[in-house]
């Protein structure tokens, strides 16, 4: 966001205002969210999708542009984004969650390459969860100049708390990167367990199988206890589960010693996010939503 998107004015005034006198809770600075401002300010998204992207424009003082997914959380058409209200084509940073986080749902390479030819700004194409998926995008951010591809350490390869990930893509967007990273971002620690990752492959590629294995199988098992699961791309699954609100399924499940995630946002409320652990934890959950039915 900081490398490609202009603060939108909001935030200049707030670092030139006289703090001494405010009070202590100050009441959020009204921000011009649907004026028309422009494309350069705009940062854009899909939502439901990877909740750090508001956070991130809103620390920049960037315009937000949300855009939801269809119901099923697919993607929706150039064609539909034209028809419809709000997207933004000159958007100067668009991100897409692929496979999308929290629903699992993976989007085709062509599909995503149709959208970018569309866009002018960069696109991210965020691709945190792309090990546990049946293909990944990486040759659009060396086919065009306007596409980079994120992807990170911290969920395939279990190094979430070091902070190492990587972007790909045309040399004038990494040398943007390049002038905003801090002299010591990812610290001596990650790097050695980034390289440490890196030689030895093999291992994590057999459990992206098992994972994928205990995914689809808990999948089967759940659609067959009526639960609505959509086919997942990614080490979770988003599942809608039957007879009991999404909220009363969590307390449940919980009182069981197996905790699931619950999301009170808009298009997501009905479901419970499910991690993909060892076959054991699948069989202890299947267990615990046989008892609670
Ligand atoms: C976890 C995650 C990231 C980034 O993780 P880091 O730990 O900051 O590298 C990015 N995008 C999505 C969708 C994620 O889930």
């Amino acid at each position: 966001v900081r490398a490609f998107v202009e603060p939108h004015g909001a935030r200049e005034a707030l670092s030139v205002r006289d703090y001494r006198n405010q009070p202590h809770r100050a009441d959020k600075a009204a921000r011009p969210s649907n004026a028309k401002l422009p494309h350069e300010t705009v940062v854009q998204y899909f939502v439901p999708s990877y909740s750090l992207y508001p956070v991130l424009a809103d620390i920049h003082g960037t315009t937000k542009k949300p855009i939801r997914l269809h119901e099923d959380f697919g993607l929706p058409s150039v064609a539909e984004l034209r028809r419809g209200e709000g997207w933004d084509f000159k958007a100067a940073l668009t991100f897409v969650t692929t496979p999308n986080a929290p629903s699992g749902r993976g989007y085709s390479r062509a599909d995503l390459e149709a959208l970018c030819r569309a866009q002018q700004g960069v696109v991210v194409l965020d691709e945190a969860y792309v090990d546990f998926a049946p293909e990944n995008s990486l040759e659009l951010a060396l086919k065009y100049p306007h596409v980079l591809v994120a992807r990170t350490f911290s969920k395939a390869y279990s190094l979430c708390f070091q902070r190492v990930g990587y972007f790909v893509g045309h040399p004038e967007l990494i040398s943007a990167l390049d002038k905003i990273r801090d002299s010591y971002n990812v610290n001596g620690l990650g790097q050695a367990a980034a390289l440490a990752t890196l030689d030895d492959l093999p291992y994590y590629r057999a459990n992206f199988r098992k994972i994928i294995a205990v995914r689809d199988e808990l999948t089967r098992q759940l659609a067959g206890l009526g639960f609505q699961v959509f086919p997942s791309h990614t080490n979770f699954i988003l599942a809608r589960p039957p007879r009991f609100s999404a909220k009363d399924w969590l307390q449940r499940l919980r009182e069981r010693k197996v905790l699931v995630r619950w999301f009170d946002h808009a298009g997501v409320r009905d479901y419970l996010r499910i991690t993909i652990g060892k076959a054991d934890e699948a069989e202890a959950l299947l267990r615990a939503v046989k008892r609670i039915l």
